[in-house]
């Protein structure tokens, strides 16, 4: 069997490199960092003593393939929730608290209970969501939904803005559209929330690569393709600076780099070409009890509160507001509310630490969108994976999942030819 060369070992390059061992094929990853994982991975933080995310990560119950690759490489059981679709939500402004509550079937008979409702909403404004299904791929969500009203305020805007990470009304309809499509949509079950509570290299990451070795893998760290020689319709050859590996005439290349490293690699292939970041902010505190692992704030400075054992950490999506605030500053603003939500001491815990990802993902507008390539490259045996790739998705785990199960299939399909 021939082999295959997958650049990048982000989830969509691990996926593609274990959907392809386990189709018996021969892999090698090239990763450029001395770590797998990309934007999905842990370290060891030195002001934190303590191994944390590069960022915290949600998955929801409907995410199918990141799921079966969960099952896959044996950790789905590291993937945990409430088992059920249970958010728990404070409104700053308000002080008031509530816990959408939705039932597991099709039917959301959760809606016509107004117990399980977020407070002050209507009907009628649940309803106004099913326009994102039927929105074309160059509208806006600003263009599609009122963005205004209760429903707005406290469920749908934290919603997309996470799901989506840029401004909710810039947004484009069609990928908010897909996403509600499979999980909002799709019933309760569909979206208990998921996370990987010890961490994501425990959960998605190492455990892919254990995998890998034990089926041949091989996985090279520190090594940045640089160049690739093509001739004709192929690729022929990999250029990593210090080293330069051939590709044999039966084997295929699945670039799964950010599209920041795949576009000047391959000319003439379109990329998306802006961006949105994220930041993060985790104290080592441990959580009070009682307080839900994951909760959505409104009216605060985050959007999210994530609770893990000795440490609580907020998500800021579409974050490009706090990029140049001194970290003390930010920290504090941000332990302020905390400290409201969870009932603590005002004062901030002594270790604590901002990580700003500046780059976190494409900016998920409908031009950006409109960017967005297929797995095919001009090239019979280059492939693209990465959750920038044109998945019908917003970038996440799942898509950048999705993608790496495709180009691998692509190549085992023998569509290179
Ligand atoms: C802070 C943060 C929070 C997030 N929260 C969520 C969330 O809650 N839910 C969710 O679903 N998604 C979330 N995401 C998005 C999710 O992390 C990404 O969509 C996903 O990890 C992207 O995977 P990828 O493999 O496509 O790309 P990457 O993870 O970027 O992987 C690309 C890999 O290629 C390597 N590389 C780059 N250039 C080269 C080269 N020239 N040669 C060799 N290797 C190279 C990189 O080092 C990297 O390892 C979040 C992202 C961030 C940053």
């Amino acid at each position: 069997m021939s082999r295959v060369h997958v650049i990048g070992a982000g989830l969509a390059g691990l996926s593609a490199a274990v959907e392809l061992a386990g189709a018996g094929r021969p892999v090698v990853l090239h990763e450029a960092s001395p770590q797998a994982g990309g934007r999905c991975r842990s370290y060891f933080d030195a002001a934190l003593d303590m191994e944390i995310d590069n960022g915290n990560h949600l998955v929801l119950s409907g995410n199918r393939a990141t799921l079966a690759y969960a099952d896959r490489i044996g950790t789905r059981a590291k993937l945990v929730g409430p088992g059920s679709a249970t958010f728990p939500f404070v409104d700053l402004a308000s002080a008031k608290r509530w816990t959408l509550r939705a039932n597991d079937g099709l039917i959301p008979y959760w809606m016509l209970m107004r117990s399980r409702r977020v407070p002050d909403t209507g009907l009628s404004e649940y309803a106004e969501l099913g326009k994102l299904l039927w929105a074309g791929r160059s509208a806006t969500i600003a263009g599609t939904l009122a963005c205004k009203g209760a429903l707005w305020d406290r469920l749908i805007e934290p919603f997309l803005v996470a799901a989506l990470n840029i401004e909710a009304g810039q947004g484009s309809a069609a990928l908010a559209g897909q996403v509600v499509r499979e999980t909002l949509a799709a019933g309760g079950r569909n979206y208990h929330p998921l996370v990987a509570r010890e961490g994501l290299s425990n959960a998605l990451v190492r455990p892919a690569l254990s995998w890998l070795e034990q089926r041949g893998g091989t996985i090279v760290y520190g090594r940045r393709l640089r160049a690739l020689s093509f001739e004709g319709e192929r690729a022929t050859a990999l250029d990593f600076g210090d080293e330069r590996i051939a590709v044999g005439p039966d084997e295929a290349v699945v670039m799964a780099t950010p599209p920041q490293a795949a576009g000047p690699l391959l000319p003439g292939i379109s990329t998306p070409t802006e961006f949105r970041s994220i930041v993060n902010a985790h104290y080592r505190v441990a959580p009070p009890k009682g307080l839900p692992p994951i909760m959505g704030v409104v009216g605060g400075t985050a959007q999210w509160l994530f609770a893990f054992p000795e440490r609580l950490s907020v998500t800021i999506s579409a974050g490009e507001a706090w990029l140049d605030t001194p970290r003390e500053a930010l920290a504090a603003r941000i332990w302020a509310d905390v400290a409201a939500i969870a009932g603590l001491p005002a004062a901030m815990p002594a270790r604590w630490q901002i990580v700003r990802e500046r780059r976190a993902t494409f900016a998920a507008s409908p031009e950006q969108d409109a960017l967005r390539p297929g797995v095919e490259t001009p090239w019979r045996n280059v492939a693209l994976a990465g959750d920038w790739t044109q998945t019908g998705l917003p970038a996440t785990i799942e898509g950048a999942i999705r993608s790496g199960v495709r180009a691998a299939q692509w190549v085992v399909e023998g569509r290179h030819g």
